[in-house]
């Protein structure tokens, strides 16, 4: 079950001064009921909801807990979807995507709900998101989004170039926004979330590959190098279908994406910029994005690009972050004086639907799946949280038949 590196860089949640409990490395042999491979957001929602369910969890990590594109996040929690409703309904019909978003929107509220209940300090605060476009041939396409939105009882309200101008000191054509999204910093979220579960009773393995799960009698045994775990059910939270799992890597689009950190900008600097507290994201696909840090950096995100086998990924770092660069200069000039501190890139699991894929597959008795997140893997990794703990629990619901892997 090895992968290519999660990230490459330092994100700006790793500077130096930060550092999260060790755990052990898995040795001997154990049993629990539900065992967790991966501590990323996902598996650490995943295991904390189980335990606070009283279900017996493990959770192994191959590196160390929290590091993997967990850290590397920008951590907008995002109600929406990265596919527009009207694509999603095109796609599914208009009810079915309507509910997708309703849940997704839920499951982001849930997150919210979590950290809070947890009094995880991660620096989380609601923002108003704004989807933007520049191009006026794109404005039509948008405001019939938002009136589909409208018609399903999803929130949203237009903004002229007028009111985006005033709201993000940028040149739009129009933009939707939204409240009710969020913002955190994903690596302490993380390792609270991790600390939760622990409390609840996880048993928190690092350093420990897991390179086979075994089929047995009553369930499934993982083998890591140095032990093992018995278990009834293993789940999957590594991201992406690693190459254990390599039948199912082909629903998986991987591509590399990329982040800039400015330097904290002084309030000269952010009445020049103009940018409010908001978080800004474009209908472009790739999409660009932009937000503040709670010190007054912003984070500037996008420019992604396929994998290539064979290619360069420093020289791809090195012209996706040039590009990133001059790509938020041309719509805040500001920021042409402004140092960057921090560029890193991690990957994305893109599905042809953008949604996640949750749930057991046929092919693999006794897994549980967690995967493909794309770029709402904040708004997924809660809902992988909550329809897990439903199906560990036996409760049909026909929404777990939108995220699963025969949709
Ligand atoms: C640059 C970037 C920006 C992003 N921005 C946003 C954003 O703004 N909003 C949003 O919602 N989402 C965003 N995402 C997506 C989101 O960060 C991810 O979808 C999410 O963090 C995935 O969490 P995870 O727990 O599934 O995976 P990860 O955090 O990658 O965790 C997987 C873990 O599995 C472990 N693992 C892998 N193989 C094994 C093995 N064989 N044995 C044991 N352990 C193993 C790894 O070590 C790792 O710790 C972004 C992603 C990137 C890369």
């Amino acid at each position: 079950m090895s992968h290519p590196a999660l990230r490459v860089g330092r994100p700006v949640w790793l500077h130096s001064g930060r550092s999260h409990p060790r755990y052990p490395e898995l040795r001997g042999h154990h049993a629990v009921e539900l065992v967790v491979v991966g501590g990323g957001l996902s598996g650490a929602l995943i295991a904390l909801g189980m335990a606070e369910a009283g279900v017996r969890v493990a959770l192994v990590d191959g590196a160390r807990t929290a590091r993997g594109s967990t850290a590397a996040s920008t951590a907008l929690l995002l109600q929406e979807p990265d596919m527009d409703l009207g694509d999603l309904a095109g796609r599914y019909g208009l009810p079915t995507a309507s509910r997708i978003w309703e849940i997704s929107r839920g499951a982001a509220h849930d997150l919210v709900a979590t950290l809070r209940r947890h009094r995880i300090a991660c620096g989380l605060t609601e923002r108003p998101s704004i989807y933007y476009t520049t191009n006026l041939e794109c404005v039509g396409a948008l405001k019939q989004e938002l009136a589909r939105r409208g018609e399903s009882g999803l929130p949203g309200r237009w903004l002229t170039p007028g009111a985006l101008r005033r709201r993000t000191g940028m040149t739009g054509a129009g933009a939707i926004e939204t409240s009710g999204n969020a913002q955190f910093d994903p690596y302490r979220a993380c390792v609270g979330l991790l600390e939760a579960a622990a409390r609840a009773g996880t048993m928190i393995y690092e350093q420990s590959p897991v390179s086979q799960v075994r089929p047995t009698k009553s369930g499934v045994r993982i083998h890591t190098p140095r032990g093992s775990i018995d278990a009834t059910k293993v789940v999957i939270a590594t991201g992406y279908a690693t190459r254990h799992f390599r039948p199912l890597a082909g629903r998986f689009d991987m591509r590399h994406t990329y982040v800039l950190a400015t330097s904290p900008l002084d309030a000269r600097q952010r009445r020049e910029v103009g940018l409010g507290p908001v978080m800004l994201w474009d209908t472009e696909r790739p999409y660009h994005y932009v937000r503040w840090t709670p010190d007054h950096r912003l984070l500037l995100g996008g420019s992604d690009r396929p994998i290539k086998p064979g290619a360069r990924r420093t020289a791809m770092f090195a012209a996706a972050t040039r590009e990133l660069r001059e790509y938020f200069e041309a719509m805040f000039p500001a920021l042409a004086e402004v140092r960057i501190d921090y560029a890193w890139e991690g990957l994305f699991a893109m599905t042809p639907d953008s949604l996640p894929y949750i749930g057991p597959h046929r092919r693999y008795p006794n897994h549980l799946f967690a995967l493909g997140y794309g770029g709402n893997g904040m708004t997924f990794a809660s809902l992988s949280a909550r329809i897990l703990l439903e199906q560990w629990q036996g409760v049909a619901s026909a929404d777990h038949e939108l995220f699963a892997f025969n949709r």
